[in-house]
C-alpha cells in the first residue's frame, strides 16, 4: 500500500478484486485467468470514472445467514457481531449488524474485520467482506472521506482501519462465497 494511496482508489480496487472472486469462484476456478482480470480491470475502471456505482448494500441481505454465524458456519451459541463497532455508524445500524457465534465474537474482540482475518488462518467469506466494503463505502461517502489518504485516515477516528485492506487478492481456490451451515 502507498501512503498517498486515496480510500477512493483503495476501496475500488478492493471492490473490484471483490468482483474478480466472484466471478471466479462462481466458476469454479482456483485461480485467476485472463478473464477474471479482465472483469477486474474493468470494474476498477467504472467505478473511478463513475458509470458504473456500487449496488445498494440490501441487496446483499440475502446472502447472509440468519441461523447460523456468518463468519464460520456454526449453529451454536449464536449471537450478534458488528461490522463496524456497535453504534459507530447509526444511520446503517441494521445493515451493520449480523448473526454469529460467540466463538467467533471473542476471537475477534475489537478488531476490524479485515485485521481479524489477517490475524487467523481462515478467509473470511467473500459476502461478509464485501459488506464490510460496502459499509466502508457508505460512510465515506456520507462523512466525504473518499479523498483521504492513509496518513488522515490513522489521525481520524474511524470504525475501520485501512491499513489492512489488501493489495493484492486472495487466491479463489481457499475463498468461498457465504459460510455453509454445519449442521
Ligand atoms: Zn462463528
Amino acid at each position: 500500500m502507498n501512503d498517498n494511496d486515496t480510500a477512493k482508489r483503495l476501496l475500488y480496487h478492493n471492490y473490484a478484486n471483490l468482483s474478480m472472486a466472484h466471478a471466479a469462484i462462481v466458476a469454479k476456478r482456483k485461480d485467476y485467468g485472463d478473464k477474471d482480470y479482465e472483469i477486474r480491470s474493468a470494474m476498477f475502471r467504472d467505478l473511478m470514472n463513475g458509470t458504473k456505482k456500487i449496488r445498494p448494500i440490501s441487496e446483499d441481505d440475502q446472502f447472509l445467514s440468519k441461523d447460523h454465524c456468518n463468519y464460520c458456519g456454526s449453529n451454536k451459541k449464536l449471537t450478534t457481531d458488528y461490522i463496524f463497532p456497535k453504534g459507530a455508524f447509526p444511520e446503517y445500524e441494521n445493515e451493520n449488524e449480523m448473526i454469529a457465534c460467540s466463538v467467533c465474537k471473542k476471537s475477534r474482540k475489537n478488531m476490524d474485520l479485515l485485521e481479524w482475518m489477517d490475524s487467523g488462518e481462515d478467509f473470511l467469506p467473500l459476502m461478509v467482506i464485501r459488506r464490510y466494503f460496502k459499509l466502508v463505502h457508505l460512510f465515506c461517502l456520507e462523512k466525504d472521506l473518499m479523498s483521504m489518504d492513509l496518513d488522515e485516515a490513522l489521525e481520524y477516528d474511524l470504525p475501520f482501519e485501512m491499513q489492512y485492506w489488501p493489495e493484492k487478492f486472495w487466491p479463489a481456490g481457499d475463498l468461498k462465497l457465504v459460510a455453509k451451515s454445519k449442521k
